[in-house]
């Protein structure tokens, strides 16, 4: 990056922004990544959120310039433009779409995340962003809320609250869309069987598992599966109810989200001097820790840390066969491309090819702007927009007449299974590393 001044987003507040963006391109401050918009047009057509509204704010070339001026202080955040500023980020899926199509590569994604920090925006119902916040702090406390939330769910209080109407009080309404799409109370089987998976800590481990919160507390069976995998050549040590700092990085403070980050590199150095690899079953975590270096660009000491730590970082899709072992490769497949802020590269080309290899003809291959569900809980801030997404994903795979669905985050695979239920039953949804069960 060159030593000229550039123009701050929030130039009172250094800290609570990237010093610089990692781009294809190398390190870029957010203002000189926007100003390599040149307006083409190209990304329009991939955005989901302006193929809905058609309004060029809710587009990445929109939302550029919005930034842009922003920057150049030619907009001045108070009355209106506040409101439609926050309107246009807090529609942006963060989905990477827009820097798929665009020969640029402008990460759109990564500046409404600066915006969103400039705002202090926070897009989370209050009480879901503290119970949320607290896997970080206080991890024991949040496992037991979270357990003793599908309890009570598995009672029936979440129906006696939503026929009370309960749930329709101002900042509840997310508790009927986590009722709809989180599974039922994990069966008991799997219950133990990963509480025994919990209990054996390998003397010498040779991997660290990280679980995502969805395979740790809703979906055992995914993680089990993914422990599996994992066995067939290592000795895992689960790093159980661990925040990878990703949640706070969209959702929440940077400055959270460094220092979870720096916990999270330090207990991983110091297992075997750091050397081992650190496995993630949710494409969101993967592409957020791969660009860790990002988040420490005014510190090199920590920045070179986070390097070595980054090069560890591994998806599952590295554990799964090369060659094919489940039966019954009748029906049609898909892959289900949903993430944060990429769509390209490893994990996605990995789990193409792996598909292609397993189902041949029957694998359908989807264009870059074919719908999918929006990640990382999308639908609990933008329900009415998330659904409508959803449902043309759900259009496509009926189009295609696609069996299995295949997702690369386990909270993807819950949100799609739940539209597929209701008006597709024909289809289902599962993570990959479900792939032989
Ligand atoms: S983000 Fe890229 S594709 Fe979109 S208008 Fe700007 S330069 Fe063109
Ligand atoms: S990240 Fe997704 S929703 Fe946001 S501007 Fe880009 S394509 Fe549109």
């Amino acid at each position: 990056m060159s030593d000229f001044y550039t123009p701050q987003l929030d130039p009172l507040h250094p800290t609570r922004h990237l010093a610089a963006l990692d781009t294809p391109f190398g390190p870029r401050a957010v203002y000189d990544s926007v100003s390599f918009c040149n307006r083409c047009g190209s990304c329009q057509q991939a955005c989901p959120t302006y193929l809905f509204t058609s309004q060029e704010t809710f587009s990445p070339r929109g939302r550029n310039q919005l930034v842009r001026l922003i920057t150049e202080g030619k907009l001045k955040l108070t009355g209106e433009n506040r409101t439609l500023a926050e309107q246009a980020l807090n529609t942006c899926l963060l989905c990477g779409r827009c820097t798929q199509a665009c020969a640029g590569k402008i990460p759109t994604a990564e500046h409404m995340l600066e915006l969103r920090r400039t705002l202090r925006s926070q897009p989370l119902p209050r009480l879901l962003f503290k119970l949320l916040s607290c896997r970080a702090s206080h991890p024991h406390t949040f496992a037991r809320l979270v357990r003793t939330g599908l309890w009570l769910r598995r009672i029936g209080l979440l129906r006696v609250a939503r026929t009370c109407g309960l749930t329709h009080l101002p900042g509840l309404n997310w508790l009927n869309h986590a009722d709809d799409i989180l599974p039922a109370y994990p069966v008991r089987s799997d219950r133990d069987a990963w509480r025994e998976a919990l209990a054996d800590h390998p003397t010498v481990p040779t991997l660290l598992y990280l679980p995502s919160l969805e395979a740790e507390f809703l979906m055992p069976s995914l993680a089990l599966s993914v422990l599996h995998l994992a066995r067939q050549k290592h000795r895992p040590f689960v790093l159980s109810n661990v925040s990878s700092g990703l949640f706070a990085y969209v959702y929440g403070d940077l400055r959270q989200s460094r220092r979870q980050l720096r916990r999270l590199i330090l207990r991983h150095g110091a297992v075997q001097n750091g050397t081992l690899p650190l496995l993630t079953d949710s494409v969101d975590v993967y592409l957020f820790l791969r660009r860790a270096p990002q988040l420490f660009a005014p510190w090199p000491r920590w920045q070179k840390k986070a390097r070595q730590f980054a090069k560890h970082v591994v998806f599952v899709t590295d554990f799964l066969p090369a060659k094919a072992l489940s039966a019954g490769k009748s029906a049609r497949v898909r892959l289900d491309s949903g993430a944060l802020f990429a769509r390209e590269g490893t994990p996605f080309d990995q789990a193409r090819k792996i598909l292609k290899t397993h189902f041949k003809k029957n694998f359908v291959e989807c264009l870059y702007k074919d719908a999918d569900v929006p990640a990382f809980g999308y639908n609990f801030v933008r329900g009415n927009l998330g659904e409508k997404i959803c449902m043309s994903a759900v259009r496509s795979i009926a189009r295609t007449q696609t069996g299995t669905v295949f997702t690369l985050s386990g909270l993807s695979a819950l949100e799609l299974s739940f539209y597929l239920k209701r008006f597709y039953p024909q289809a289902q949804a599962d993570h990959l590393a479900r792939l032989n069960g």
